[in-house]
């Protein structure tokens, strides 16, 4: 049976190695933090999961948490005078992802999976390579392989983070509080929050993007869960007064459950070339890391591990080559590139034909579901709100 090698246990490389797992590969997950650690640790992530991406975790069995997650059920858009409310079609869930992962290895070495714990930098790919028939580097954003998977310019328009962004978890709120994404847009940057499961129980996802040296880029310097929440709150009173409810009741929900940073969004060449020459793959935001303000990346990790699995099953006994590289990917690009699009437009300040678009869906459901459906599923962004015309022609079609 094919060995095959993982760097990484986040939501891509943690679900390709069950799925390969359950198929009766030989693999062997290597990540520099085994589950009791990433439990115990910082939070990671808003990890939004939209129904298409549930799907591949359902189809493997591994949705643990179904019967007890709070759906997400909607999405909910405020922009000064603008307010909207809309069903998705099917709901999102997010469960916090160290409990997730934390579960998700705990699963796999269960399960006769390998685990080993190491921080992995480039150069011990080769002897990975050497070791496995194919190593899938799934070690998530930042610079640590700047050096093997190349930016594509083509699809990386920026250089530099477009917002500083900042995330808490909360707990104890109010039931009237939307149980959705609840999004708001402002001059300033955007908040949203949504409802997550913890370790600790329910608990709501509070995420400030703000508009780097702006009112909402002040997170610099915090350390601790109670200055993040002074903070949250007063921005909330300032600049989302609509949105302050959510506090009213609150607490934090444990002390490390607080974030903030910048992150650059990227599209690489997924395929890295070592100095042997042997090749790696990258995955989720190892290959295409977006900023979360369209909250699409672990749904890309799981498409992206779905489509790359299908291709190992496929490839049968044959070598994992280059062309068996890029086929893979190929598979993973068209809703990666859309998705990738959407996440970088939405940095950009809004054209008029978006604003009319977000201000017509308060007065026609129709439009406000099809624009809460962009993050079910990105691909009917490109040919609507990228083309102007497009977008008024629809527009008009509801005067
Ligand atoms: C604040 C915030 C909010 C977000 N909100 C959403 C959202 O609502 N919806 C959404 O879809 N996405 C969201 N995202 C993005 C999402 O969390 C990521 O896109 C997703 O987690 C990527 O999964 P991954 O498996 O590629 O990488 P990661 O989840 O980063 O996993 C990487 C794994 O590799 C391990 N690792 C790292 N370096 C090494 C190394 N050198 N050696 C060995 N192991 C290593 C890590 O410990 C980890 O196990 C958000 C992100 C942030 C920061």
């Amino acid at each position: 049976m094919r060995r095959i090698g993982i760097i990484g246990a986040g939501q891509a490389g943690l679900l390709l190695a069950l799925g390969l797992q359950q198929q009766g590969y030989e693999i062997t997950v290597i990540t520099d933090r085994d589950a009791p650690a990433i439990l115990g640790g910082r939070v990671l992530s808003n990890q939004c999961v939209f129904e298409p991406a549930l799907r591949h975790e359902r189809a493997l069995g591994v949705n643990f948490w179904d019967d007890i997650v709070p759906s997400i059920g909607g999405v909910a858009f405020t922009s000064g005078p603008i307010t909207w409310k809309t069903p998705l079609d099917h709901p999102a869930q997010s469960v916090d992802q160290r409990l997730k992962m934390s579960d998700w290895l705990a699963e796999f070495a269960d399960l006769g999976g390998e685990v080993r714990l190491h921080k992995v930098t480039p150069d011990d790919l080769e002897s990975y390579a050497r070791e496995f028939d194919l190593v899938l580097v799934a070690a998530g954003r930042g610079p640590q392989f700047d050096s093997l998977f190349a930016r594509d310019d083509r699809f990386s328009p920026y250089s530099e983070p477009q917002r500083a962004i900042s995330m808490m978890y909360v707990s104890g709120i109010s039931d009237r509080v939307f149980p959705g994404v609840d999004f708001s847009l402002g001059p300033e940057g955007e908040y949203f929050a949504l409802p997550v499961l913890t370790a600790r129980g329910p608990a709501y996802g509070m995420y400030f993007s703000g508009i780097p040296g702006g009112p909402l880029d002040c997170w610099d310097g915090v350390t601790d869960i109670d200055q993040h929440f002074e903070i949250a709150a007063r921005l909330l009173a300032e600049f989302f007064p609509w949105a302050k409810e959510i506090l009213d009741h609150a607490a934090p929900n444990g002390p490390l459950d607080h974030l903030h940073g910048r992150i650059t969004p990227i599209v690489r060449d997924p395929i890295g070339r070592l100095p042997s020459g042997a090749l790696v793959l990258a995955m989720g935001d190892a290959a295409v890391t977006n900023d979360p303000i369209a909250g699409q990346g672990a749904n890309l990790a799981a498409h992206c591990a779905a489509a790359y699995q299908a291709r190992i099953l496929e490839q049968g006994d044959a070598p994992f080559d280059e062309a068996f590289m890029r086929r893979g990917f190929a598979d993973f690009w068209p809703l990666a590139r859309v998705t990738t699009r959407f996440s970088n437009d939405l940095l950009a300040p809004p054209p008029p034909h978006v604003l009319a678009t977000l201000e017509t869906a308060q007065s026609v459901p129709a439009v406000a579901h099809r624009f809460a459906q962009l993050f079910n599923d990105p691909s009917d962004y490109e040919g609507w709100l990228t083309d102007e015309a497009e977008s008024l022609r629809y527009l008009k079609s509801f005067a």
